[in-house]
């Protein structure tokens, strides 16, 4: 079901491979542009584009969202939009960077010129259900442990830089096979298949617009993804599947039982993220493990 009440914030996710010749500048004065136009969030800059996921109120929103459409190099952006209660991040951040989306890989992959095919909900929906195609989550570990497509291969990788070397241990004998690849939003597929194609896969597909489309999609509703999706703002979890589908696949660090709820583990020098259910979050008091736990009680003995 839609919302029937309009909450008063939003929270915005898009990106775009396009090329800004003066990136640094441009970041210069989009940071300016959003601090006074009172927005918060993440946004990278970099010679091959735009990345970003922000929140504010509705007007301050759709104020963003025109003024990046009245850009002649983001016009046809595409935004997600989530309803929001409030602010999704406690600050701004607006950064030129090298790149988007960082890969360890000798050769340049520009997505405008080499990357896979793009599948709707829809279809992807379908190819889902072959039995031979291979699905690939484009996300870290982490992300995957709380909620992935169902069969989808978990990628054994802490961060988006080591799938090559992990697509070259893994994924040799099935270059003939369709694969299909997601990942929140999009931007990181684009890369990801453009390097699957580069390393002779022949049938590459990816989820366009990512889980945060698919979710959304009102015939797919969001079906066969299990779990939340995991969203790098104080969400941290959000619901996908909107059928009576809807299960939890996350696992408590401690004691295995079902859980979405992702912490950072309360010890300074840890901060380990680790899902932890409540009794566990009870008894554990946000600590990841026993060490951390008796590490912080030693300091607070010492002040
Ligand atoms: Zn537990
Ligand atoms: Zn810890």
């Amino acid at each position: 079901m839609e919302n029937l009440t309009t909450k008063p914030y939003r929270i915005l996710l898009y990106y775009k491979y396009v090329t800004i010749a003066d990136y640094e500048a441009f970041a210069a004065d989009h940071l300016a542009y959003c601090k006074e136009l009172g927005v918060k969030g993440r946004i990278l800059i970099a010679e091959e584009g735009i990345n970003g996921t922000l929140s504010g109120t509705i007007e301050q929103t759709d104020a963003y969202i025109a003024h990046m459409r009245s850009n002649p190099l983001f016009a046809d952006m595409v935004f997600k939009i989530d309803d929001a209660d409030g602010h999704a991040f406690k600050k701004l951040f607006v950064r030129p960077k090298k790149e988007l989306v960082t890969l360890r890989y000798d050769t340049p992959l520009d997505p405008n010129v080499i990357s896979g095919k793009r599948l709707t909900p829809e279809q992807f929906y379908e190819q889902l259900q072959r039995d031979d195609v291979i699905v690939i989550d484009g996300r870290n570990d982490y992300e995957y442990d709380l909620g992935h497509f169902r069969n989808a291969i978990r990628p054994t990788v802490e961060s988006f830089r080591e799938f090559p070397e992990w697509i070259r241990k893994n994924l040799q004998d099935v270059k003939d096979k369709t694969i299909l690849t997601y990942c929140t939003g999009g931007i990181r597929c684009e890369k990801l298949t453009g390097v699957l194609l580069n390393e002779g896969f022949t049938d590459v597909a990816q989820l366009d617009g990512g889980i945060a489309t698919y979710g959304k999609d009102p015939k797919v509703q969001g079906r066969l993804f299990d779990g939340k999706m995991y969203v790098f703002d104080e969400r941290i979890s959000v619901r996908v599947n909107q059928t009576d589908e809807d299960v939890t696949v996350g696992k408590c660090h401690h004691c295995g039982s079902p859980t979405d709820h992702y912490i950072n583990c309360a010890d300074d020098l840890c901060h380990k993220q680790h899902l932890v259910c409540e009794d566990c979050l009870d008894t554990h008091e946000g600590y990841c493990s026993d060490e951390c736990q008796t590490n912080d009680a030693a300091k607070v003995i010492v002040k």
